[in-house]
């Protein structure tokens, strides 16, 4: 993060662009990050002069991630330091549920995400009424929520998780009594939730029952449209290729995937991995750009490099956009006071847990 900072605090394009090379150069290249210097330190010049703050999702492509973020991270630290902020504005450099989260946390400030309608395939897999619907179903069921979800969907919650906190939080309603949750909207890490406690799963979006006294995990149908497509056939060729690696698989991947993994965790736990655990190579089954950052970052780690596996909506967020967006005040998080209100509940007991 030192580095980072020295990117940011460069008093012109070339010590930008300098500093870059550091921090990149095995990484990206160099043409290319000499033609984002100058963006970067537009960027971090303007940022100034907003008295603005930029997050940077773990997924950002390698020259923003490593030039312009005051803070990267997960959802789930991103969250924290968004409600802690002093600045007047935030950028989020992530998609848009996540600058919906910092709008919860921070309604009087000035929210801003650099393009205007950043998907999620989980976000989208679920809607408020879904919501109501499935507390209908199964009406003794308090409902977790990823924090994958839209200000909507949160507003009909009672609590909110990460993929870095999930387990703690149904932890945390097994332990005050509760015997049967709604886990929504992500099928995997539901899942995966479900067997790392040990307790039962079963699939609401097609109206299984839980068995009464069985503590038991009820799913929907979501998948993030990236880490499913991770299989087990990919693990067990790296297996053959690279015997040493050591394999870290994201939540949201399929429970067979993770089965196999030497390691499952969100990606702050996979950055404390990587920088704490000595290992021949990593590998790291989740967003493509997550690898290129961490090598950036850790250029004494071997980390076996994936290319194709991109999150589409992730890869819309630019330097040339996250400029505009400081230059324009563009495209403002706007949310009712009333959706504001409800969603900000399940997002603070979340926090209150973690
Ligand atoms: S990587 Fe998956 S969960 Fe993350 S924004 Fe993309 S589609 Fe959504």
């Amino acid at each position: 993060m030192n580095d980072k900072l020295t990117v940011q605090e460069a008093a012109s394009v070339e010590e930008t662009l300098e500093r870059m090379l550091t921090r990149l150069s095995g990484i990206v290249p160099e043409f290319e990050i000499a033609a984002k210097a100058e963006l970067a330190f537009k960027v971090n010049q303007l940022k100034r002069e907003c008295n603005a703050v930029i997050l940077g999702h773990n997924y950002m492509e390698p020259a923003l991630y490593h030039s312009i973020p005051d803070h990267v991270g997960d959802s789930l630290g991103l969250s924290r330091i968004s409600a802690e902020t002093n600045a007047d504005v935030i950028v989020f450099c992530g998609v848009s549920f996540m600058a919906e989260t910092a709008k919860v946390l921070n309604p009087d400030k000035t929210v801003l995400c650099p393009v205007e309608k950043a998907g999620c395939s989980l976000a989208d897999g679920i809607t408020a009424d879904d919501v109501l619907q499935l507390k209908e179903d199964y009406p003794n069921a308090p409902v977790i929520t990823y924090v994958n979800t839209s200000a909507e969907v949160k507003a009909v919650s009672d609590y909110c998780c990460t993929s870095g906190n999930a387990k703690g939080v149904v932890k945390h309603l097994l332990d005050a009594g509760h015997e049967h949750i709604l886990f929504l909207p992500d099928e995997f890490l539901a899942r995966n939730t479900a067997d790392e406690l040990g307790i039962a799963y079963v699939h609401g979006a097609d109206g299984e029952r839980p068995s009464p006294g069985e503590p038991t995990v009820i799913g929907w149908r979501a998948h993030c449209e990236v880490h499913e497509l991770f299989t087990v056939e990919d693990v067990q060729s790296v297996r053959t290729q690279f015997p040493d690696a050591v394999i870290l698989a994201h939540p949201e991947c399929s429970p067979e995937v993770i089965a196999l993994a030497d390691v499952s965790g969100s990606t702050a736990a996979m950055v404390n991995y990587v920088r704490d655990v000595d290992a021949s190579h990593y590998l790291l089954l989740t967003e493509c750009s997550m690898g290129d950052n961490l090598a950036a970052e850790f250029p004494e780690r071997d980390i076996l490099r994936l290319c194709s596996l991109q999150c589409q909506y992730m890869n819309l967020i630019t330097l040339e956009d996250t400029l505009h967006s400081l230059q324009k005040l563009q495209f403002k998080i706007e949310l009712p006071a009333e959706i504001i209100a409800r969603a900000r509940v399940p997002i603070d007991r979340m926090l209150a847990i973690a």
